[in-house]
């Protein structure tokens, strides 16, 4: 198996759903490395002690960001962000940056429980899939 590099993301209205999410699919989701957001990070870790999670910041404080700066240097494979979209973030700007840089850089991002069914039990996940790198030559090369 290929151990992929998890980020865990769930605001506080959706924290029990990453939860319970996790532990329905607990066979597809051992053995793979995590990181969280400080209080999912912790959540996780209490209820489902197995998983080898690192916890960063909290998002408010910083934890998004972090998950942000680790996508930006190619050290996450997927990432699975439960947003709560009824209820104002104090820390929405991160929440932004975040979903930028993982669609910039082109890493599965699963935003709600159906995307993230789809995303585990996809063969790909299950295989050694590295999706098409990103090319900023272009932008990089431009005249300014
Ligand atoms: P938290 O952060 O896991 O520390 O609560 C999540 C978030 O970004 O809202």
């Amino acid at each position: 198996m290929t151990r992929k590099r998890i980020a865990l993301v769930a605001h506080d209205a959706r924290k029990a759903d990453l939860i319970a999410w996790i532990g329905a699919n607990i066979r597809l989701l051992d053995g793979h490395l995590y990181w969280a957001t400080g209080t999912t990070g912790q959540k996780v870790r209490s209820a489902h002690p197995q998983l080898e999670v690192t916890p960063l910041k909290s998002g408010p404080l910083g934890g998004d960001q972090q998950i942000g700066a680790m996508i930006a240097e190619g050290r996450i494979d997927l990432l699975v962000f439960f947003v709560d979209p009824m209820t104002a973030q104090p820390h929405d700007v991160d929440v932004k940056a975040l979903t930028r840089l993982a669609t910039l850089y082109n890493i599965p991002m699963a935003c709600n429980e159906a995307t993230a069914d789809m995303v585990v039990s996809s063969p790909l996940f299950a295989g050694g899939y590295t999706p098409r790198a990103a090319d900023f030559n272009g932008y990089e090369t431009r005249q300014v």
